[in-house]
């Protein structure tokens, strides 16, 4: 009796110890401090970025089209001179045309000095072990033993006379005719010069690609989907994508119906693929650029009836940008065991004090279900892959660093507590994903 009672009064005092408070104390500034410093020594892996040149069509499978800019993402952001001095000091102030020019000719410089160990050497200024380059093919230039392969599979759904598809608006007409020369590589690749005669011929040619991609080192297949079209996907049996395929494959324009019927039951069998090949599935899952981008057609709750479907629990998904805005939602879909939510272009979106909110609930709900990723990208000569990448580890790192100094002065965990959700969230979380396949 007394022993139990021992054992009551210490889970009791236990719990009194661990009650949260609704507002951090006046210790988080200092917790703050003492935690970035180490979370800055935590070699990150960087599961979602575009590594490249500016000149270099092969960075992604879609192109940029206009449309309007947040605050940070604009050329006024005067954090890009941050940037400049930090990767390259930089000695001015501003980015007027003629400062720019200084920096276009430096990089220009060290690239012609370093080749192959140019953007290594980005990824160690910034402490990035290893990271993701998500492109349509992969580059001489960026060194195989740092940057892992990520390809594009959207284009197997967009096979036949893609007329009304390109029609529908301005980006379209940028996106679709790039989808299309995006299937003739894979076709290429695949020593196919028009499309299989039948629909199992299709669907083994669209197997053959991602096995073919994996033994060239692809860790993952991605779709950039909701920029094309809706991303609800219905159920359709094979007989019908059958149907579809075998009067459009050779020419003529399916309805808009008809094409969503074939492009479902084609999205279905790359998931299911990526269960069998142990490839996992990125989803871009946020808002994205361009005028005409629909946030309603492509909210990550969309796709919840793929998610939680048990036939493809063998699959795993990242969902890429964690769905911004909305983020709240998202979390909740981590639940699943094989869901995964990345945190890229969120971090660039946001300023450092919105984004550490973001993190700060996820980390309090599935914090060994989120993953880090910067999502750089060579927007321009001044505005590279390069800046983009520092933007995104600052922001990451700082915003942590916040989230976690908040939990700790709220009761919530202990610093050694956080200090192990920095790890998963930076690289361990991710690095799990790909059974040894990176570090
Ligand atoms: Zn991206």
């Amino acid at each position: 009796m007394k022993q139990s009672s021992l054992i009551c009064f210490l889970i009791l005092s236990a719990t009194s110890f661990a009650q949260s408070r609704p507002f951090p104390g006046p210790d988080v500034q200092q917790i703050y401090q003492r935690l970035l410093p180490q979370i800055e020594k935590i070699p990150a892996f960087d599961h979602h970025a575009h590594p490249g040149f500016a000149d270099d069509p092969d960075v992604d499978a879609m192109a940029a089209t206009p449309g309007s800019e947040a605050l940070r993402e604009r050329s006024t952001n005067p954090e890009l001179v941050a940037a400049a001095k930090a990767l390259w000091g930089y000695p001015y102030n501003d980015l007027s045309p003629e400062h720019t020019r200084w920096l276009v000719e430096k990089k220009a410089e060290l690239k012609r000095q370093q080749g192959s160990a140019y953007f290594s050497n980005i990824l160690d200024k910034l402490n990035i072990e290893q990271g993701v380059a998500n492109r349509a093919m992969m580059a001489d230039y960026l060194d195989p033993r740092r940057f892992v392969w990520v390809f594009f599979a959207d284009s197997f759904m967009w096979p036949f006379d893609n007329q009304r598809e390109a029609a529908r608006n301005p980006d379209q007409q940028v996106y679709i005719p790039l989808q299309e020369k995006m299937l003739h590589r894979w076709m290429q690749q695949e020593g196919l010069t028009r499309l299989p005669a039948n629909f199992a011929g299709y669907l083994a040619f669209v197997s053959r690609t991602l096995e073919d991609n994996q033994k060239k080192g692809a860790i993952a297949q991605k779709f950039e989907v909701a920029y094309f079209r809706t991303t609800k996907f219905s159920d359709p049996t094979p007989e019908q994508a059958e149907d579809i395929y075998q009067r459009f494959a050779s020419g003529g324009i399916p309805s808009e119906r008809e094409y969503r019927t074939f492009q479902d039951y084609i999205f279905r069998h790359l998931v299911r693929e990526g269960g069998r090949l142990h490839l996992p599935v990125h989803i871009h899952s946020a808002v994205g650029i361009g005028d005409y981008f629909n946030l309603s057609e492509s909210n990550i709750m969309n796709l919840e009836n793929i998610l939680r479907d048990p036939r493809y629990s063998s699959t795993i998904f990242v969902m890429i940008h964690g769905g911004y805005p909305y983020d709240r939602q998202a979390i909740w879909l981590a639940a699943a065991k094989n869901v995964y939510l990345d945190t890229s272009e969120t971090e660039i979106l946001l300023y450092p004090s919105e984004f550490k909110n973001v993190l700060k609930q996820w980390l309090e709900t599935f914090p060994d279900k989120i993953t880090f990723g910067t999502d750089c990208f060579p927007y321009n000569e001044a505005l590279g892959a390069e800046e983009s990448y520092w933007l995104g580890v600052q922001s990451s790192r700082t915003a942590l660093a916040a989230a976690l100094a908040e939990m700790i002065s709220e009761g919530e965990i202990t610093e050694p507590q956080a200090l192990q959700l920095a790890h998963g969230y930076l690289h361990d979380n991710a690095v799990g994903i790909y059974q040894g396949k990176v570090h």
